[in-house]
């Protein structure tokens, strides 16, 4: 049984507990589904998680508008992830796909979100190119005014649901400025003609993963999400919104792997003994504990900051994102370590753990940009 003992921190309200406890239930019964097909698998998950009500946290609600509740987001991920890996990332994308139409959208642009919360439609954040993933404000794609219309050109890579997903949110070089300022984001619904998957790509733990060729699509000047030359600020505003629920889901598999050791200590006997008895294993163990608590606290204290009406939590999002995706790779190689020969076994849930967490260090900000900010954060506020 999980240590749901955090569950009682003064982060949360009733209602959270109410949920994680409903979604625990859920996903015993419910999960994992049949990996083999990942299109097909996620297709499934968001379908599922979407008619069982569990999306309705990734987007706000069209008919009544307020602000999404990061904690809900934290707890979803931090649950899904430590059932399933693929569920998690099938509940992230719903969120991350439409972030800027929640926070940015009009109300036309939001009539998606309905889609999306029932799990009816599926949705995909397209910034990163080829060119430019760390370096974001370099990006070559442009977004040229036609008359009534705006022309897209360029490639996005590295995009989640990228092949699967029904509407994509593309940031694109409108040039009302030089770099950060002269970028603009759409909503591009992926019927849109010349609108293609230029590659599918394969990656250690699958999903669906494209580069995207936009050879000329043209959309309505209605597409654009906020204002000319705002892209640049919609995607840090999605991304600082999003940026905390990496680490709960981060913090989800290094729960998992904590449990797996505990439970594995506890069967295995070596020399005569319970592998327990062991002090060094023991040591291995309290570390592990330890780094789960501290992720758990720098996660929590990130989505309650926000959740309290923070208008950024940089800071306190670089923080969380960085040390729990961290130390949960180093939580999950333990955990290999003290499974012995089976930890890497194919099919084994450390192992499949142990290529789960790996892009969680590199996407939404890789762990070096995340201590530049953390760096620049500290360093302001001395200045202050
Ligand atoms: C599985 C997966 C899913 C993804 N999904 C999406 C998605 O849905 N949408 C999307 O838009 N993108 C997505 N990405 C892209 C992801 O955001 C980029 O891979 C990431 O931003 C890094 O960019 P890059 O791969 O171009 O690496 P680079 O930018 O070339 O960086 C390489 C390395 O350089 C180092 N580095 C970079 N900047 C600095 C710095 N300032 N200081 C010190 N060191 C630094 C880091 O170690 C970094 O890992 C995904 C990536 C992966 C792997």
């Amino acid at each position: 049984m999980p240590d749901r003992s955090f569950l009682a921190w003064p982060f949360f309200e009733d209602r959270h507990r109410a949920h994680a406890e409903r979604l625990e239930a859920w996903c015993t019964a419910k999960l994992p589904v049949d990996h083999h097909d990942v299109d097909a698998a996620c297709r499934k998950l968001v379908a599922a998680l979407g008619r069982d009500g569990w999306l309705m946290p990734t987007a706000v609600d069209p008919a009544a508008p307020g602000p999404l509740d990061v904690r809900m987001l934290c707890l979803t991920r931090e649950t899904l992830a430590r059932h399933d890996g693929l569920s998690d990332f099938a509940f992230a994308m719903q969120g991350l796909g439409t972030g800027a139409i929640s926070l940015f959208g009009s109300p036309e642009q939001q009539r998606w979100l309905e889609k999306t919360r029932r799990g009816e439609a599926i949705s995909a954040f397209a910034l990163s190119e080829p060119r430019s993933g760390s370096d974001v404000a370099n990006m070559d794609m442009t977004a040229t005014r036609d008359g009534g219309d705006y022309v897209l050109t360029g490639e996005k890579t590295w995009i989640s649901n990228g092949g699967i997903a029904d509407v994509y949110t593309v940031f694109a070089r409108t040039g009302e400025a030089p770099g950060a300022r002269g970028i603009s984001c759409f909503l591009v619904p992926a019927g849109t003609p010349s609108l293609t998957v230029a590659e599918r790509l394969e990656v250690i733990a699958p999903h669906p993963l494209a580069r995207l060729s936009f050879d000329g699509v043209r959309v309505p000047a209605s597409a654009m999400i906020g204002k000319p030359g705002d892209g640049f600020r919609i995607a840090m505003s999605v991304l600082d919104v999003f940026r905390s629920t990496v680490g709960a889901a981060a913090l989800g598999f290094a729960r998992r792997a904590l449990d797996e050791s505990l439970s594995r200590a506890n069967s295995r006997e070596l020399f005569g003994k319970p592998l327990f008895d062991l002090q060094m294993v023991q040591g291995h163990l309290a570390e592990m504990a330890l780094d789960v608590d501290a992720s758990a606290l720098l996660v929590y204290r990130a989505a309650w900051t926000k959740d309290s009406g923070a208008a950024r939590v940089t800071r306190e999002a670089a923080m969380a994102k960085l040390f729990a995706t961290d130390r949960a790779q180093a939580v999950i190689d333990a955990a290999v370590q003290l499974h012995g020969g089976d930890g890497v076994r194919k099919g084994h849930i450390v192992e499949s753990l142990y290529r789960e967490i790996r892009a969680l260090r590199i996407y939404e900000g890789a762990s070096d940009v995340q201590k530049v900010v953390i760096a620049r954060q500290v360093m302001g506020g001395l200045a202050e």
